[in-house]
């Protein structure tokens, strides 16, 4: 017996493997995205209530109708649009599964996807499993700004979706109103769909608005939308996120998503509905996120890496050149192993071999991780 790989290329995400590494030398894992403090009390409390009150059972599969309430009373606010709770939002087991899910509901064989590279590490695995082809296309170095000429001159008559991410993975680069009017101009009187992978919708510094699409109703009618709970409440162990679109499509995520998951864990969501009432438990989390990085920024100015601009996310990227001129990859094991401190490399987010000696932190750590990390990383010279 034989099993053809759909996916013949792929191996184990650098994710899993950077982690494995850190752990196995003791080091400090700036690498894997996931935060080291401990999360808001609150919230744990009410999903253990929410356990206690009997919350056990199976919600409806488009999630817990009160949690799709708070959600578009939040996009309201935020962004002054109103999306239709019944219709329009999915929960889903965590951002990715929304992206993968979005992708398979659209996706035929054959069909293109843009892709901008770096490109977090599930999409282009996602189009192909499904027979459709990813058009990559590299962001601008270093700024890691969209090259929309090139855009234009990548369409095709096969071109199903574009995929964006902002705030950024891992470049920590944000879309601006600019952006958004190239790319409006693009998809004008095509069928070409977007999914935007906002997962960091929150975590966006510097005053800079977060331009999402749910800010744009001429964008919106073509989108899926994706968003992760465990990436702005620093529960990424909960592995709970949800997916917007129009009607029209989300009946058709719908169809894939209930044979898949079906629905998700009950008294995350009854917690979670509640939580979302308190505007604070999202305004406050981008200067929060803010203070890390600033704090981390000022802590590698002692350092030889230098700093690419981040503008979101929890993520931030140095330039190691000063340093060595090994790989990426190599650069980034031998810190783990030998200065014990972890780090993703980008090129691991680019399909074709792309070494511009730039790692990911993860800044989202508590002061004294940073601390520690730094004290380590000054011992290379
Ligand atoms: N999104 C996280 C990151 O970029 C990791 C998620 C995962 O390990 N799959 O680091």
């Amino acid at each position: 017996m034989q099993i053809e790989s759909k996916l013949p290329n792929v191996g184990t995400t650098i994710f899993t493997v950077m982690s494995a590494l850190a752990s196995t030398h003791q080091a400090i894992n700036l690498g894997q995205g996931f935060p080291d403090f401990p999360m808001e009390e609150g919230l744990i409390s009410l999903v253990n209530r929410a356990m206690e009150n009997g919350f056990n059972q199976y919600v409806p599969m488009q999630g817990y109708l009160p949690l799709r309430e708070a959600i578009a009373e939040k996009i309201s606010f935020l962004y002054q649009t109103n999306v239709d709770a019944q219709s329009q939002i999915t929960i889903t087991p965590g951002g990715t599964y929304a992206i993968y899910t979005a992708l398979t509901t659209v996706l035929r064989p054959g069909d293109e996807v843009i892709v901008f590279e770096p490109a977090y590490d599930s999409y282009i695995p996602n189009i192909e499993v499904n027979g459709a082809v990813p058009v990559r296309i590299n962001l601008k170095f270093p700024s890691y700004g969209i090259d929309w000429d090139l855009v234009r001159e990548k369409i095709s008559p096969k071109t199903r979706m574009i995929m964006l991410n902002s705030p950024h993975n891992p470049t920590g680069a944000v879309l601006s109103e600019e952006d958004i009017d190239q790319l409006s101009s693009i998809v004008k009187g095509t069928d070409i769909f977007i999914l935007s992978d906002e997962v960091y919708e929150h975590l966006i510094f510097d005053g800079l608005p977060h331009q999402s699409m749910l800010r744009y109703p001429h964008l919106m009618k073509r989108s899926f939308v994706c968003f992760s709970f465990g990436k702005v409440y620093h529960c990424t162990g909960w592995k709970m996120g949800y997916c917007i679109s129009p009607p029209e499509w989300m009946e058709e995520f719908r169809k894939v998503h209930q044979f898949n998951c079906f629905s998700c864990h009950s008294p995350t969501q009854v917690a979670l509905a509640s939580f979302l009432q308190k505007k604070d438990s999202y305004v406050l989390l981008g200067g929060m996120m803010q203070e890390k990085r600033d704090y981390f920024q000022q802590l590698m100015e002692q350092t030889k890496f230098t700093p690419l601009p981040s503008h979101g996310s929890y993520f931030q990227l140095y330039r190691y050149d000063q340093i060595s001129d090994e790989s990426e990859k190599d650069f980034a094991i031998r810190m783990t192993k030998e200065y014990g401190v972890a780090a993703i490399p980008v090129s691991a987010f680019y399909q074709s071999e792309t070494d511009h000696k730039v790692i990911r932190f993860c800044f989202s750590k508590k002061r004294e991780t940073l601390e520690m990390a730094v004290e380590r990383l000054l011992k290379i010279k």
